[in-house]
């Protein structure tokens, strides 16, 4: 029987999204990859026990995680139910719609129909009463904003989910949503788009967007899927996701082209004496809108490795300026 551990909550960060009532942990733990059905159950919980013992309260899914896409949310409930139930209310559990799911013309994208349909079948899945954040996972070129926001609102309404929220929206789509969300009275807090060392496009785009509106972002890909660790400094691991090479926007080319870089970042760390993981997270949270950010692991050590990060988040403005160079290079 799981005993959560009774300090989880004395180091953690909780930091409040935009505007909102709601904290989350400063490190959310997200479930794309590890938590499939190709994926040992038993590994599973551990790096869910091992995150919420940490202070993780926030727990990352979408419709088609896994492989097979739904198994995410499948083995997640699984685990809640047998382990996490008597915490329910400790966690913000999250999920998605908007990449394909099922087939025909309604398992995808961002009609009113594919999303409630979509977060019906997550709720089953997971065997939760209610999401506590609910996204759009993408914003859809075929259906009107309104049509989506509206979509989102009768979530809310009808006890679905909590908060809801957009993710790989560009900064003016998150604007025109976020003004229909307002006329709506709907509680969309956040955004949750990729950031990282590697990829800072958002900080022209998304994120002065989120300042002006009072929102926060949540980020995906902190890790750049593990380039930014210790993990490929000296080649390509076995079991690694490069090595694996069947998971988007991971290459073995990309571990070559980054490696200089991605070396010159870990002596940064090391004169920080941090990890490059931890430095890489901490560099994402010294974005005020940034209220936390998303890691996957597939082994519950990475996690503590991570949440290690917390101990050093300030840079000086040397620091910063020696990773601007070092980016520019
Ligand atoms: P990250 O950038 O966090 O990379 C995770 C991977 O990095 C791990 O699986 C592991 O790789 C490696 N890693 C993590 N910590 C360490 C460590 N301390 N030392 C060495 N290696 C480490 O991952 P994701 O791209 O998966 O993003 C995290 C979450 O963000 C997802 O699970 C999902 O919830 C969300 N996301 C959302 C998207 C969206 O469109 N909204 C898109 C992508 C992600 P290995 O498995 O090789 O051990």
């Amino acid at each position: 029987m799981y005993q959560a551990n009774r300090t989880r909550y004395d180091e953690m960060v909780y930091n409040r999204v935009g505007n909102s009532g709601l904290k989350l942990s400063a490190i959310g733990l997200g479930l794309w990859n590890n938590f499939g059905s190709v994926d040992p159950l038993e590994r599973q919980r551990a790096i869910i026990h091992q995150a919420f013992d940490l202070g993780i309260t926030y727990f990352d899914l979408a419709n088609n995680y896994g492989p097979v896409p739904g198994s995410a949310e499948a083995n997640f409930g699984r685990i809640l139910a047998s382990d996490l139930r008597p915490y329910r209310d400790e966690l913000v559990i999250a999920s998605k719609a908007g990449y394909l799911m099922w087939p025909g013309p309604y398992g995808n994208w961002g009609s009113r129909k594919s999303l409630i349909a979509s977060a019906d079948q997550s709720l089953r899945r997971t065997g939760l009463d209610y999401f506590d954040i609910f996204y759009s996972h993408r914003a859809d070129p075929e259906t009107d904003p309104e049509e989506t926001a509206t979509a989102l609102d009768q979530l809310v309404r009808s006890g679905k989910t909590l908060y809801v929220g957009l993710s790989n929206y560009s900064g003016e789509q998150v604007r025109a949503m976020s003004a229909i969300f307002k006329d709506l009275h709907t509680p969309f807090i956040i955004d949750q788009p990729r950031y990282n060392l590697l990829n800072r496009q958002i900080e022209t785009d998304v994120l002065p967007v989120l300042t002006d509106e009072r929102k926060a972002a949540v980020s995906f890909s902190s890790l750049c899927q593990g380039l930014l660790t210790d993990k490929y400094l000296h080649g390509i691991p076995a079991n690694s996701r490069a090595e694996k090479g069947t998971i988007p926007f991971l290459h073995p080319a990309q571990v070559e082209q980054t490696l200089n870089t991605v070396k010159a970042l870990n002596a940064v760390a090391a004169d920080r004496g941090q990890s490059l993981a931890q430095m890489a997270l901490a560099w994402n949270l010294r974005q005020p809108a940034i209220a936390s950010v998303l890691i996957g692991a597939s082994r519950p050590e990475q996690v503590v490795n991570n949440v290690q990060a917390l101990q050093h988040l300030n840079f000086t403005s040397t620091e910063l300026r020696r990773i601007d160079d070092i980016l520019a290079a």
